[in-house]
């Protein structure tokens, strides 16, 4: 039964990547402890402070807007707030699960055209209200890499971490994307994260090839304090937890996790290749990680969804192709080929 050819609609349309089923299987095969207390739970967290070169604090929740929202949860008191980029997902695509679970820290949105915060636009929140009517900031959240496919390099990471540390901010990173972010710069986990500065790191799995998972990574292991009561309580301890834990241990011992990010982000670059020289179809932000946004006119984008095509256009109007672990070469010409003929309509 399978439902559709593959479509590039989301990253999210594909299904688990074979690193992660065999290890999955692997953990399978006959019982174990529960809640965290066996052996693929400590291997996947212990795969990660490898990774990351770092002995950091390692939670396995469902999914990203659990990950987001607790992790910001453990950084902020009620009162305070938090600033985010309008296009933020944890702003635009969470329910408000972040100020939920943080009891009401609310979220600040600074403008920002390509999904980027600046040093700037954080200043301006920061110093525009230090009375006491107003939510006081407490953290920063970066999506890397960003809703529109953008990505922060370690430079800019490091200047936002800078105006944190002056401003008594914590830095957030939400990484529904992170093994893009990493395969667009050549960069080690850890020169993205803790070297340049981030406090708490949500590492998405599920869009780099897992069914089901995202880790949450703390460096400053102080605010992991208590970290697993608030998993629980937002029912996010998952019982049998080596079936989040396996997979992770799949993805990492063999670099699954980077491969994969960057067939997907080559599988992207491919697609926005083959459409660059279209007269009427424009790239809507340059292409950094799995995500082709396009330009579209609304007669090419009827023919092209008449062709078959799935894609969204929630994000500022702009035709979305997202690429996972599987795009298959055959299926992105096809889709090339498709832009090229409904473009001309
Ligand atoms: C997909 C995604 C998430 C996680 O979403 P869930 O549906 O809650 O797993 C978080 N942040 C970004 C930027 C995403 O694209």
């Amino acid at each position: 039964m399978t439902d559709i050819p593959q479509q590039f609609a989301s990253d999210n349309y594909a299904g688990i990547c074979p690193e992660a089923w065999a290890a999955t299987a692997r953990a399978n095969a006959g019982h174990a402890p529960a809640y965290g207390a066996d052996s693929w739970t400590q291997a996947a967290a212990d795969g990660f402070r490898r990774l990351f070169e770092a002995d950091c604090e390692v939670f396995f929740v469902f999914n990203g807007t659990a990950a987001n929202a607790l992790a910001l949860a453990a950084l902020c008191q009620s009162y305070h707030s938090v600033v985010c980029a309008e296009s933020a997902h944890v702003e635009t695509d969470e329910c408000g699960a972040p100020e939920f679970f943080s009891n009401g820290s609310k979220l600040l949105i600074a403008p920002s055209a390509d999904g980027k915060l600046t040093p700037a636009a954080v200043r301006a929140i920061a110093e525009k209200r230090t009375d006491i009517h107003f939510p006081k900031p407490r953290a920063v959240t970066v999506t890397q890499a960003t809703e529109t496919g953008r990505v922060y390099t370690p430079a800019e990471l490091a200047a936002l971490s800078d105006l944190c540390r002056e401003k008594g901010l914590r830095l957030h990173m939400d990484g529904a994307r992170f093994a893009n972010a990493c395969a667009s710069l050549g960069a080690t986990p850890a020169e993205i994260t803790w070297k340049a500065g981030v406090d708490v790191l949500c590492f998405g799995g599920t869009k780099n090839g897992m069914a089901i998972g995202e880790a949450v990574i703390f460096f400053d292991r102080a605010l992991a304090a208590d970290f697993d009561y608030r998993c629980k309580q937002a029912g996010q301890l998952a019982s049998k937890m080596r079936y989040l834990a396996a997979p992770w241990v799949g993805m990492l011992e063999d670099g699954a996790w980077l491969r994969h990010a960057r067939h997907a982000n080559a599988s992207a670059t491919r697609l926005a290749e083959s459409v660059a020289d279209l007269p009427g179809v424009t790239l809507a932000a340059p292409v950094e990680a799995n995500g082709v946004f396009l330009n579209l006119s609304e007669p090419a984008q009827a023919a092209l969804r008449a062709r078959g095509w799935q894609f969204y256009t929630f994000i500022g109007g702009a035709a979305r192709f997202m690429f996972a672990w599987d795009a298959d070469p055959e299926r992105v010409d096809a889709l090339a080929h498709d832009i090229r003929a409904c473009a001309r309509v």
